[in-house]
């Protein structure tokens, strides 16, 4: 079995990242009432409390009973960028000493945060600054849904609310399922963040089976990170591909369970003379008519170590008007938060300053 989480100093049972069903079990195992579960877990994710003491509707037994046996773990933000934009960074250092990022980007009225699920990747994707960190380990629920904490309660300070939640930061999240089903359950919960299943989005590089397997169980969106439209260039771009080629991964993309007019996201990176020709449009066009599927550009952001570049404006135009003429729902991803890193693919948890400090 792969590793999740750090090892912590602490034994006491962290209930950040343990599901209502679970703090139940937890609580009927002390002999203590189900309703317990609901009160604590709408202080740690509603009111966003980390402290028992702080669990004011709690007698002061059980909270001191709570305190001796449980925690609620919360890796401190090592540093917190913020972009020129507006975009937010956060490095989290986790109990092990492992890093990850996440990055909160406001929009108008809209407060999407984007969180990771692995410290790095395994599926060395070669555009990827992720990828090229490969993979450290697995991230445990509590990792991940602290990373939603930090910053919805960093948003409601200034009077703001975290409107989406997107698993688009460090690794991929369909090679970590259990500890992200749990996220999840968390993030749709009415006693966790209560978040509807529209403004939660799981992006993924294409794990057919583990994609669908989630479907089933949460009413999530699901993004899937197409980024070529034939197999020869994909392989050469996302591995993963040999395993789960386009036409399973596409046909697994229109099996996706959907509210009516929802769509799956259709994610592309646009790399300079690789795959952003007219004929890639074309082809890709082809492909999805008649999907349920919109797209979403990404022009590439590039980052130390990576042979690609980013295309022209012109040719982002050209390769959106392509698909748009054919009918196919587009849009191009503003560059958010590049004078940060903080922009898709960027993340690495400054992999390089952190394996120099670990040589010494
Ligand atoms: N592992 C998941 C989620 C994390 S990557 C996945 O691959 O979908 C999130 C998005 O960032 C993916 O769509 C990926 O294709 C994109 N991405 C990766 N590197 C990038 C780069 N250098 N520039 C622009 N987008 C990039
Ligand atoms: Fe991993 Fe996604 Fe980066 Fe590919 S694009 S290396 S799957 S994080």
């Amino acid at each position: 079995m792969r590793e999740v989480g750090s090892r912590s100093a602490d034994s006491r049972a962290d209930l950040k990242g343990m599901p209502l069903a679970e703090l139940e079990a937890f609580f009927a195992r002390w002999g203590k009432e189900r309703y317990r579960a609901r009160q604590v877990s709408r202080w740690v994710y509603r009111k966003l409390v980390d402290d028992f003491a702080g669990m004011t509707d709690l007698s002061k037994e059980f909270r001191a009973l709570l305190a001796a046996s449980c925690r609620i773990s919360a890796p401190p933000a090592e540093r917190v960028d913020i972009s020129a934009d507006g975009t937010e960074k956060a490095l989290f250092r986790l109990e092990d000493g492992e890093a990850v990022e996440s990055v909160l980007i406001p929009d108008e009225d809209r407060r999407t945060l984007c969180i990771s699920s692995q410290a790095g990747c395994a599926l060395g994707c070669g555009f990827c600054a992720t990828g090229a960190m490969g993979f450290r380990r697995n991230l445990s629920s509590a990792e991940i849904v602290h990373q939603v904490c930090f910053f919805a309660r960093r948003l409601e300070e200034r009077g703001e609310r975290l409107s989406n939640v997107v698993f688009m930061g460090m690794g991929e999240p369909l090679r970590n399922v259990p500890e992200v089903s749990r996220a999840v359950d968390i993030l749709l919960s009415q006693y966790g963040f209560g978040l509807s299943g529209k403004r939660v989005t799981v992006s993924t590089a294409g794990i057919v089976p583990e994609m669908l397997a989630l479907a089933e169980k949460y009413p999530v969106s699901f993004a899937v990170s197409l980024n070529a439209s034939r197999d020869a260039q994909r392989s050469l771009l996302m591995p993963v591909n040999r395993k789960y080629p386009l036409k399973e991964l596409l046909a697994a993309m229109r099996r996706i369970p959907l509210q009516s007019g929802r769509k799956v996201t259709a994610e592309y990176v646009l790399l300079s003379g690789v795959n952003d020709t007219p004929a890639d449009a074309g082809t890709l066009a082809r492909m999805l008519k008649g999907a349920r599927i919109k797209v979403n550009l990404i022009p590439y952001n590039p980052h130390a170590g990576s042979p690609y570049e980013s295309p022209r404006q012109e040719t982002v135009d050209r390769f959106r008007d392509i698909l748009q003429a054919a009918g196919i729902q587009t849009i191009t991803r503003e560059r958010r938060g590049a004078d940060i890193r903080a922009a898709c693919g960027q993340l690495c948890a400054d992999a390089k300053e952190k394996l120099k400090i670990q040589k010494k």
